[in-house]
């Protein structure tokens, strides 16, 4: 799994593409759909292991993605920062940020459990067949450490140029300077990933 801040990144990269007028709330609406799952490394520690709400289960589930989404556009509507009819246009964004975090986590290397895609209907856990991605510890002392350095570099190269990217390709100023940088962070990502799939 990528670290909670790589998930948020790329959750606003997604909501950058929307054109809401409160766009910045439907930005940070997205940056916490796409962090929610890793809650339940708190919900673990309440709970106990070897549950569906152990890492990774139900809280990663494509259902939770999308009851999540559903209750933040309800959210939305109810405080008025959307127009009513914008609800599914705004749940297509939320379901689109809060998906992406399970399926990053299914290309992290070294998963010994894999993703409940879909719990509780069906309780396998999935491990993608290609795996790129560092895992990232659950520990906070352990992202302060050199093994936290070289996985916040990492995933800056694989995730922060995509999540970046987008901010910048759709900033509403437009500026071809803005466009420019955009398509190399692309670039830088997609040769990144290139790069940890011949390892
Ligand atoms: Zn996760």
């Amino acid at each position: 799994m990528p670290t909670v801040i790589s998930h948020s990144i790329i959750g606003a990269g997604i909501a950058s593409f929307s054109r809401f007028p409160n766009r910045g709330k439907v930005i940070l609406g997205s940056i916490l759909l796409a962090a929610i799952p890793d809650s339940d490394t708190i919900i673990m520690s309440l709970v106990g292991r070897g549950t569906m709400f152990d890492h990774r289960g139900i809280m990663h589930s494509i259902l939770v993605a999308c009851l999540t989404a559903f209750l933040a556009a309800l959210l939305f509507r109810s405080k008025k920062w959307i127009e009513p009819s914008e609800i599914w246009k705004l749940m297509a964004f939320f379901i689109l940020a809060a998906v992406s975090h399970p399926l990053l986590d299914g290309f992290s290397t070294g998963m010994r459990i894999g993703i409940g895609f879909f719990m509780p209907f069906e309780m396998s856990r999935y491990i993608f067949w290609i795996s790129p991605l560092p895992l990232a510890p659950l520990g906070p002392a352990h992202l302060l450490s050199q093994r936290g350095l070289t996985l916040f570099s990492t995933e800056a190269a694989m995730l922060w140029t995509f999540g970046f990217g987008a901010l910048l390709w759709t900033k509403r100023s437009g500026e071809l300077y803005w466009k420019i940088t955009a398509i190399v962070l692309g670039c830088a990502g997609v040769l990144a990933w290139v790069i940890a799939l011949q390892r």
